[in-house]
């Protein structure tokens, strides 16, 4: 159990920005994530972390050893790629041993190690078969346990759920939670997939062009998005135009429109930001912090879509010059009809500020 720092850490390509200025401090055994949309920096930083790339600039220090500039196979990482970077005509057991084979290991050793890497990931009757006569998932684990199997101190995994289809995806998702907390190793992991992210991660890292956009817990990220980006990458999100009329005590009056105001409260302002009166900002209103009928922070809209999953009923409706996506939960309810007119309010917990 390792931590992992990073201090200003920045890599250019070139003249081109891989990622800029980026501070992490991921702690002893945490599952730490990278999330942002293609291009955004993830796989630098973590080559970086790796020792696959040297930063342009900044530090990396695992514990207080600096290892910025320290080879891979130096720094007692394990790492899953994607593609998994297996060897096809190698069974299973030669696959795991590799990486204690070029350690020089004995081979009792070797053999003890590999079949308890195999049962941590229940691939313990399939020490001889070849790689390629396994199923995508079953390689995956074995991807894993090649990774495991050498004690790193840190764990790295470059999207490794993205070759599995769905159903494969969630169970290994679990299957790589249950290891992780079993074995308490430090992890970092990038994904472009939200749901990935939030169930899985002790903290959530959002990048965007290279630049950190927050660095939260999953319910930090999604209930406190520091700007629109973040609001809007995950989970769903009216990001709504307005500006500060009154501060009342703790809570803020903001003016979305001609006669259309909401209030949050100040402890959802953006930042802990102090804010003042004329200020130009954006409220996130999540579609599940609004509910129909009459209340706080009521709303009086026209249907424009009608959506019904079976779990809840999702509308779009029209409020003044905004659209604003509702989803209610279904419990039985009456569901209303495009061109209706619906009353809506948020609870003021339910207005997140943001900055502009
Ligand atoms: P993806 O999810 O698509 O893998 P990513 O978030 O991992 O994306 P990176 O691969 O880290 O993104 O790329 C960050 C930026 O750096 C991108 O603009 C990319 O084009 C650029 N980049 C990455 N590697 C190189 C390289 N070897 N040479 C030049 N530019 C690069």
């Amino acid at each position: 159990m390792k931590n992992v720092r990073l201090e200003t850490v920045s890599k250019m390509f070139g003249s081109a920005v891989g990622v800029e200025n980026v501070d992490i401090d991921v702690k002893p055994g945490e599952f730490f994530t990278f999330l942002g949309p293609s291009g955004c920096g993830k796989t630098t930083t973590l080559r970086m972390i790796a020792g696959f790339y040297f930063p342009t600039k900044g530090k990396i220090y695992f514990d207080n050893r600096d290892v910025t500039t320290l080879q891979p196979n130096k720094r007692n990482i394990g790492m899953v790629f994607q593609n998994y970077a297996l060897f096809p005509h190698m069974t299973v057991f030669e696959n795991i041993a590799f990486g204690l084979e070029v350690r020089k290991m004995s081979k009792a050793v070797i053999k003890e190690k590999v079949e308890r890497a195999q049962k941590l990931v229940h691939l313990e009757k399939y020490g001889a078969r070849k790689i390629n006569e396994l199923s995508g998932g079953q390689q995956q684990r074995v991807a894993l346990a090649r990774a495991l199997v050498i004690e790193p101190d840190i764990l790295l995994l470059d999207e490794p759920l993205s070759n599995l289809d769905a159903k494969l995806r969630e169970e290994t998702r679990v299957e790589i939670k249950r290891l992780q907390v079993e074995l308490g190793v430090t992890t970092i992991y990038v994904t472009h997939d939200q749901t990935e992210a939030m169930t899985m991660s002790d903290r959530i890292m959002v990048m965007k062009e290279g630049v950190v956009q927050q660095i939260g817990t999953p319910q930090e990220i999604y209930n406190k998005p520091t700007n629109h980006f973040v609001a809007s990458f995950i989970g769903e999100s009216n990001v709504l135009n307005g500006e500060v009329v009154e501060i009342i005590e703790n809570s803020v009056k903001v003016k979305l429109e001609d006669h259309i105001f909401v209030q949050g409260s100040i402890d959802q302002s953006a930042n802990g930001k102090k804010l003042t009166i004329g200020e130009k900002i954006k409220c996130s209103i999540r579609p599940e912090a609004v509910f129909e009928g009459p209340g706080v922070n009521e709303l009086h809209g026209t249907i424009q879509l009608v959506e019904f999953t079976g779990v809840s009923i999702n509308y779009v409706v029209k409020v003044g010059s905004n659209i604003m996506k509702v989803m209610i939960i279904n419990k039985g309810n009456r569901i209303l009809n495009r061109g209706d007119s619906i009353t809506l309010h948020v609870p003021v917990n339910g207005i997140y500020l943001i900055g502009e």
